[in-house]
């Protein structure tokens, strides 16, 4: 969206009041990805209260670019809530994201030049995803039929993705995944989702929207405030990116610390202790890294000892914790890596609400926010996000 001239905040969790600054989209970030549907749904619901209050004239709910979800949801049960609270009989599904190697052809999703099951997703911690087509995946999470705009209509632009969604909604079809292998398929998408209610997409589909409202890229539409203050990384994110970019970082000379999750306790002051003391003679000299990210086997044997949700929660604890510490130490520049991680640090943080800056590589912008230690940049990367330099090159 910024990228495209919208100016954007994103709120965390739904605020308890109206929404203050002047901008052309709101984001409300929910950590709903793993939760039970019924509560997913029950966010997500009052989220939405939330924006149509604040005047939103049209809905994106917004999901993993891998459509990291199981067969009890949450994409299914949360989009059908969402077309029933709007009172919609059709919407789309696309998570392609080309410039993050997303792409979506006959209906299958591609990470990369593997199909998503092959990309390492399927080894995913909470949410592996096994297989690859998406309209069976949707359909196994949704009471409406589940229907395919394949690449040969999005090829041929706007109006022939109308005239297919208004030939699938006539056969009843409720939800459609839609092909896209470049940005140009995004953009040609974009004018056809003019005026939908609701929208269900990974972040690229949100390229092509700006124009409809008449809006061009601009560079102030992502301007911040300075950065300033020390610098870390928290990383809780198990991909395969990930990995790599921890050993990048580490390879490069940079100090890092990991977290061994069978080591932790649940004692976070013990443990912040620990890291601080570990931390704070090298902050000045530069970013450090602290992380429990792990190879798929190693992450396996933690969660046949913890159990998997058990796992989870521990390290996520104790990262945001050690975020938390972070803060209150001097550092206002922090990356996170990891979606869940991401969530539980930003409220560790005492973060409500993140303006959007520009981007460090696709999916992964500079933030800005007032945390509960004062003002903070902060850059959230998801998984499989940026490229193997992404820590440095976030600094620089
Ligand atoms: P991603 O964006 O890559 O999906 P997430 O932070 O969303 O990353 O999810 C990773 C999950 O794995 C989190 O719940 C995290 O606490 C958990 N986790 C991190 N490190 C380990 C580990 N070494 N063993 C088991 N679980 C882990």
């Amino acid at each position: 969206l910024v990228r495209s001239g919208m100016r954007v905040v994103q709120t965390i969790g739904v605020p308890t009041g109206p929404l203050n600054v002047p901008v052309d989209a709101v984001v409300v970030a929910l950590k709903s990805r793993t939760i039970p549907a019924a509560e997913a749904v029950a966010q997500s619901l009052q989220a939405l209260r939330w924006l149509q209050a604040q005047g939103a004239e049209q809905i994106y709910f917004k999901y993993c670019s891998t459509f990291d979800s199981t067969p009890e949801g949450n994409i299914g049960p949360v989009t059908e809530a969402l077309m029933d609270a709007l009172g919609t009989d059709f919407t789309i599904a696309t998570p392609a994201f080309p410039d993050n190697g997303r792409t979506g052809f006959k209906g299958f999703l591609f990470a990369g030049s593997v199909l998503l099951n092959e990309s390492g997703m399927q080894n995913h911690p909470l949410t592996p995803m096994t297989d690859p087509n998406l309209v069976r995946v949707m359909q196994a999470q949704t009471r409406r039929p589940v229907g395919l705009i394949d690449h040969s209509v999005v090829a041929r632009g706007p109006e022939a993705i109308g005239a297919r969604i208004q030939a699938l909604r006539a056969e009843g079809v409720g939800v459609a995944i839609v092909d896209a292998t470049s940005n140009d398929d995004l953009l040609r998408l974009g004018p056809a989702l003019k005026g939908m209610p609701l929208v269900t997409a990974g972040s690229g589909v949100a390229i092509g929207l700006p124009a409809n409202w008449g809006l061009a890229p601009s560079s102030t539409a992502s301007a911040l405030p300075r950065a300033q203050g020390l610098r870390a990384i928290v990383s809780g994110s198990c991909s395969l990116a990930t990995n790599r970019q921890v050993a990048h970082f580490q390879a490069q000379g940079g100090a890092a610390l990991a977290l061994d999750p069978l080591a932790l306790t649940g004692d976070t002051e013990m443990l912040v202790a620990q890291v601080m003391a570990w931390a704070q003679p090298l902050l000045r000299q530069g970013p450090v890294l602290v992380y429990s990210t792990a190879e798929p086997e190693a992450v396996k044997a933690i969660q046949a000892r913890l159990g998997v949700a058990q796992a989870g929660a521990l390290v996520e604890h104790a990262l945001a914790a050690v975020a938390r510490a972070f803060a209150q130490a001097g550092v206002q520049q922090l990356v996170v890596a990891g979606g869940e991680t991401s969530g539980a640090c930003v409220q560790a943080l005492g973060v409500t609400q993140l303006q959007i800056g520009p981007q460090i590589d696709p999916g992964v912008p500079w933030c800005h926010a007032q945390g509960a230690a004062g003002p903070l940049h902060l850059a959230l990367k998801s998984g499989n996000f940026g490229t193997d330099d992404f820590f440095s090159k976030a600094f620089t």
